[in-house]
């Protein structure tokens, strides 16, 4: 009889072990979440990098900047399609990505997603140099 009731717990030890695993709860879960968006960052930063080496190849191969000498407007992926995957998104803001030529001889290339929330947060390509 009385060894049956040490091997229990009390209900003061429950609670202590539910209040315990609470707090560690508490501080996991706002973890969690920022790797998250931390792992959507650095996917957006990555497909921002393969556009920029897509405009180098194609600049390689082709002597200029797919759309260069046709004015410094944005344009959508699909002017180098054969360079790039068009349908590339940021994974964060499901932003599709463009791109502008610049510069006087058109040697410069900016890259970004097209919208607000993925430039603030992802940065973008600004002539040629990735910009936070
Ligand atoms: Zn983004």
């Amino acid at each position: 009889m009385k060894h049956a009731a040490a091997a229990g717990f009390t209900l003061i030890e429950l609670m202590v072990v539910i209040v315990i695993i609470g707090i560690l709860a508490s501080i996991a879960i706002p973890k969690f979440a920022g790797v998250a968006e931390s792992a959507k960052y650095a996917a957006c930063r990555s497909n921002l990098r393969n556009i920029a080496e897509a405009l180098e190849l194609y600049r390689a191969e082709n002597g200029e900047f797919p759309g260069a000498y046709q004015g410094h407007k944005w344009r959508e992926l699909t002017y180098f399609s054969d360079y790039v995957q068009t349908e590339m998104r940021c994974p964060s803001t499901m932003a599709a990505y463009r791109f502008r030529i610049s510069g006087r001889n058109y040697q410069y290339f900016w890259v970004r997603g097209w919208n607000g929330a993925c430039k603030r947060n992802h940065g973008m390509y600004k002539r040629g140099v990735y910009v936070q």
